[in-house]
C-alpha cells in the first residue's frame, strides 16, 4: 500500500486475492519463495501515452491512455481496452491483475493485460470515435502483436471501436495477423464473441444452481448495466425461463415488472447498440418505470447479475439483497461488489461467484478467436458455444476443487483465486526469476 498510495481499486483487488491465498501459502510455503508474490503484484510493463485528436469542429483534444502488460507467464498479454472518463492507472492496474488470474482459469494459454483511456465516447460522432481510435493506435501499435499482446473490447469499446483499432493496426504494421479479438466476423472475428461474457456468466450461475438441484426456470433476476454483458446475460436468462426484472445505466434503473420479453430485449438492444441512447429516454418512449439515480439492488429477487462496473454493489446493497432472499449472485462485471459486500455474501453462505470466474467466458472466447485466426479458419456458432459452455463448466469444477470447505460450502472466491494462482505461479517458477 505504501508503494501505490493512490490506487484504491488496485489495492482492493490485491487484498482480496491475498486474503484467499494466505492459508494456502501456509500449507504450501514453496509458493511464497523466489519473490513470487512480490513479482506477481508488479506489472511487467506499463505504457502511458498521449492521444491527440481533432473533433468535428476542428478543435484539438488531448486524452491520456495506458496499456498495462501485467503478466506474460502463461501466454501473450491479453485483456480489453476501456474508454470511460473514470479510467485511471489504478482502475486499469486492478483490471490487469484480475485478468491474469481469470485468463489462467480459462484453461487457455493467455497472460494478463488491460488498457484504455479517459476518453468519453458518449455524445461523440462516429467519425470522432474513429479519429480517436486511430490516434490511439499510432502509439499503441508498436507495443502489441499476436504473440506479444492481444487487446480486445471492454466498457465503451465494442465491435465498432475494435474494428477501427484493428484496421489502423493493420495499416501501421503492414501485417494482417489479427492482433485484436472481438473483431467483426468479416475480418477474423469469432462467432459468439459478443454473446460470450453474458452467456458465460449465466452458464456459470447455472452450474452453481445445478449443484443444489436448482436452475433459472421461474427465477426473478436483477441485472445491472445495459451494455454488452448485461444484454446477453438477459438473453440467456430469458431463454432459460427466468424473469428479468430490470437493467440499468449510470442514469438509473429501468424496470420490467412482469419480466422482460424477448421482443422487449430486441428493442432495447437496437436502441443501445444502434441509437446509443440513454435508458431514461427509452423508458419514457416505451412507458416503462424508471428510477432515476437508483441501482437495482432493492428490488426483491432470487438471482442478481451485476453487469455494469466496479464497486456498484456495496455492503448495504448486499444486506438488502440478502434480506430480500437472493440466493445466487454471479458477477458479469469486474469487481462489481465491494470487499464488504463480498464478506456479507460469504457470511450468509449464498452462491456467490466473483467476476474472475463467472465472466471469464468473454476472454475464453477471445482465446478461441486467436486459435481460429492462427489456423486461418472459422468455427460455426454451435461449435464455439459448445466450447464456451465446456470451459465455464471446467472453471466451475476448478473453483470447487480449490474452494470447497470441509462442511461442503464452496467459497468461489478462494476457489478462483487459488486455481488461477497455482497455474500462474507454476509457470513463473518454471521460468526462473525474470
Ligand atoms: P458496455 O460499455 O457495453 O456497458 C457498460 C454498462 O455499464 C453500461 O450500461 C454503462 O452505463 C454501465 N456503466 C459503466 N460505468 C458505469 C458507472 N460508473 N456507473 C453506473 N453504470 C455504469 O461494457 P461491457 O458490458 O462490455 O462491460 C460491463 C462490465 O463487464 C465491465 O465491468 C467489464 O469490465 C466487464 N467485462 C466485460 C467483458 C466483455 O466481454 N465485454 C468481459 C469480462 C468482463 P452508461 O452507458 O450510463 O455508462
Amino acid at each position: 500500500a505504501s508503494r501505490d498510495p493512490n490506487q484504491p481499486e488496485f489495492l482492493q483487488a490485491v487484498k482480496e486475492v491475498m486474503h484467499s491465498l494466505w492459508p494456502f501459502l501456509q500449507q504450501y510455503p514453496e509458493y511464497a519463495k523466489h519473490g513470487l508474490l512480490e513479482r506477481l503484484v508488479e506489472p511487467e510493463r506499463i505504457i502511458q501515452f498521449r492521444v491527440s485528436w481533432t473533433d468535428d469542429k476542428g478543435q484539438v483534444h488531448v486524452n491520456r491512455a495506458w496499456r498495462i502488460q501485467h503478466s506474460s507467464s502463461i501466454g501473450p498479454f491479453k485483456g480489453g481496452m476501456r474508454f470511460h472518463p473514470t479510467v485511471n492507472l489504478s482502475v486499469l492496474k486492478f483490471l490487469a491483475f484480475e485478468q491474469t488470474f481469470k485468463n489462467a482459469l480459462t484453461t487457455l494459454p493467455m497472460g494478463g493485460a488491460k488498457g484504455g483511456s479517459d476518453f468519453d465516447p458518449k455524445g461523440k460522432s462516429e467519425l470522432e470515435v474513429m479519429r480517436f481510435c486511430q490516434a490511439l493506435m499510432t502509439e499503441l501499435y508498436r507495443h502489441i502483436g499476436s504473440d506479444t499482446d492481444v487487446p480486445a473490447g471492454d466498457i465503451g469499446v465494442g465491435g465498432r471501436e475494435v474494428g477501427f483499432m484493428a484496421g489502423m493496426m493493420k495499416k501501421l504494421s503492414n501485417d494482417t495477423s489479427s492482433v485484436f479479438t472481438g473483431k467483426g466476423v468479416t475480418f477474423g472475428g469469432s462467432l459468439m464473441r459478443p454473446e460470450a461474457t453474458g452467456y458465460g456468466t449465466v452458464y456459470f450461475a447455472q452450474e452453481m444452481l445445478r449443484k443444489h438441484g436448482d436452475g433459472f426456470e421461474g427465477k426473478r433476476v436483477l441485472i445491472s448495466g445495459s451494455g454488452n454483458v448485461a444484454q446477453y446475460a438477459a438473453d440467456k436468462a430469458i431463454e432459460l425461463g427466468a424473469k428479468v426484472l430490470c437493467v440499468s445505466d449510470s442514469g438509473g434503473t429501468m424496470l420490467y415488472p412482469e419480466g422482460m420479453s424477448e421482443a422487449q430485449l430486441a428493442e432495447l438492444m437496437e436502441f443501445k447498440n444502434e441509437e446509443r441512447g440513454r435508458l431514461a429516454d427509452f423508458a419514457q418512449r416505451h412507458k416503462l418505470p424508471f428510477e432515476a439515480g437508483k441501482r437495482p439492488w432493492h428490488i426483491p429477487a432470487d438471482i442478481a447479475l451485476p453487469c455494469a462496473t466496479q464497486n456498484e454493489l456495496d455492503a448495504n446493497d448486499a444486506e438488502t439483497l440478502l434480506a430480500n432472499g437472493v440466493k445466487c449472485v454471479a458477477e458479469g462485471a469486474n469487481m462489481p461488489s465491494t470487499l464488504e459486500a463480498v464478506d456479507r455474501f460469504l457470511a450468509a453462505r449464498i452462491l456467490y461467484a466473483p467476476g474472475k470466474a463467472s465472466n471469464a467466458g468473454g476472454v475464453a472466447t477471445s482465446g478461441l478467436e486467436m486459435s481460429q485466426n492462427a489456423m486461418r479458419l472459422s468455427w460455426q456458432h454451435a461449435e464455439v458455444d459448445e466450447k464456451l459452455h465446456a470451459i465455464m463448466k471446467e472453471i466451475h469444477l476448478n473453483c470447487i476443487m480449490h474452494g470447497q470447505k470441509d462442511d461442503g460450502f464452496v467459497n468461489y472466491v478462494d476457489g478462483a483465486n487459488i486455481a488461477g494462482f497455482v497455474k500462474v505461479a507454476n509457470a513463473m517458477l518454471g521460468q526462473g526469476v525474470i
